[in-house]
């Protein structure tokens, strides 16, 4: 995982970073402005840096990285607030634990060529960046190594070439890193290339930044993702409700509004949300946000991740209680990813 420069661009030669942003750039200071130490952090919220001090050498492979937006709707002085346990480094994530591998989902198999990986039958995945705008400390890409993929326009032809000549690829999924770290005219572009391989149908976004930083729902955001051939599909990822605040149920509203057809991703971790009250709420609260949920992840095993797990018992005891209180639309699909299936494993 990469920490963010204003310079994202820079491997394509073709976009050089400006100095006076455009107002609908705001997102950019936003990335800027993040949270990049534990200790910035906890003043923020008004805790003790001793009580979480222990959680430093986790940062060493795997920095703190927190915006403003999503730090802001954490409860101040609360060590163990739902939103805050997703970011916070910890020092259980230097415990090594038996199952839990650095290659958790079989992503080296599944690539194609560098920064093209296809696991499922006639949708494949691009790894566009390695940059976020958010580093989940469960994150099964944690030690994916970002560096072997290929940046920017010049960089993904091989990847484009293989789409072009598979005609069994109807879907394209943008995924990383976060492809919405990358600047908009990158984005048109490479929307553009793959929309120009006539079997291609659908583009679909895989994507937390509207959640982090909802300004990036901006309207040259809006007017790529609407004026491509291929039909847009983004899915968000949203673990619990309270991360759906008023400024991010607006950029929700606004792709919506454009004829973005919106899913959420959900990771079932301890401590966050593994309890059906909160997943009940969340998926209310997804519902009133425009968002359909599509998928509840049992945790990748992912070195590091170990005391984020919840047990696949409890998992469908919460599930069960969602349905008995939900209609059925707004129950995800329980899923786990077992390398080399042919899908997503549903559980329940
Ligand atoms: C999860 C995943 C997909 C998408 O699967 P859906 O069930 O269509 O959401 C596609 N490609 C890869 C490599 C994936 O890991
Ligand atoms: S936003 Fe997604 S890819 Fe990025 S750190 Fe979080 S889980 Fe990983």
């Amino acid at each position: 995982m990469n920490i963010v420069t204003t310079e994202t661009q820079s491997a394509s030669g073709n976009c050089i970073a400006r100095e006076v942003p455009s107002p609908s750039e705001g997102w950019r200071s936003s990335m800027k402005a993040a949270f990049r130490s534990l200790d910035a952090l906890c003043r923020y919220l008004e805790l003790p840096v001793e009580a979480v001090a222990s959680g430093l050498p986790a940062t060493k492979d795997f920095p703190l990285f927190v915006p403003r937006e999503f730090a802001a709707k954490m409860q101040p002085g609360d060590a163990s607030d739902p939103l805050l346990r997703q970011v916070l480094p910890s020092e259980q994530e230097t415990i090594a634990t038996e199952g839990f591998t650095t290659n958790p989902v079989g992503d080296h198999e599944a690539t194609l060529t560098p920064g093209l990986l296809q696991k499922y039958h006639g949708r494949a995945l691009m790894i566009t960046t390695g940059a976020c705008a958010v580093h989940c400390r469960y994150c099964f890409r944690r030690h994916f190594p970002y560096g072997e993929s290929p940046k920017g326009l010049e960089a993904w032809e091989p990847a484009l070439a293989a789409i072009a000549e598979d005609a069994s690829i109807q879907e394209i999924l943008l995924s990383g890193g976060d492809p919405l770290t990358l600047s908009d005219p990158i984005l048109r572009q490479l929307s553009h290339k793959i929309a120009q391989a006539s079997h291609v149908q659908r583009l679909r976004i895989h994507t937390r930044l509207p959640i982090m930083i909802p300004s990036r729902v901006n309207d040259d955001l809006l007017a790529w993702l609407t004026e491509t051939r291929l039909r847009p599909i983004m899915v968000v990822h949203a673990n619990h409700p309270h991360e759906l605040g008023d400024d991010v149920a607006a950029a929700l509203g606004r792709l919506a509004e454009a004829g973005v057809p919106l899913m959420n991703q959900t990771v079932l971790l301890r401590g966050v949300n593994d309890d059906a009250a909160t997943l009940i709420e969340l998926s209310e609260r997804l519902f009133a946000c425009r968002v359909m949920p599509y998928y509840l992840h049992q945790l990748d095993r992912v070195a590091g991740a170990a005391h984020f797990q919840v047990e696949r018992a409890q998992g469908l005891q919460i599930v069960a209680t969602m349905r008995s209180s939900l209609p059925g639309y707004l129950v995800p699909r329980y899923v786990e990813e077992i390398a080399g299936d042919t899908s997503k494993r549903i559980i329940a």
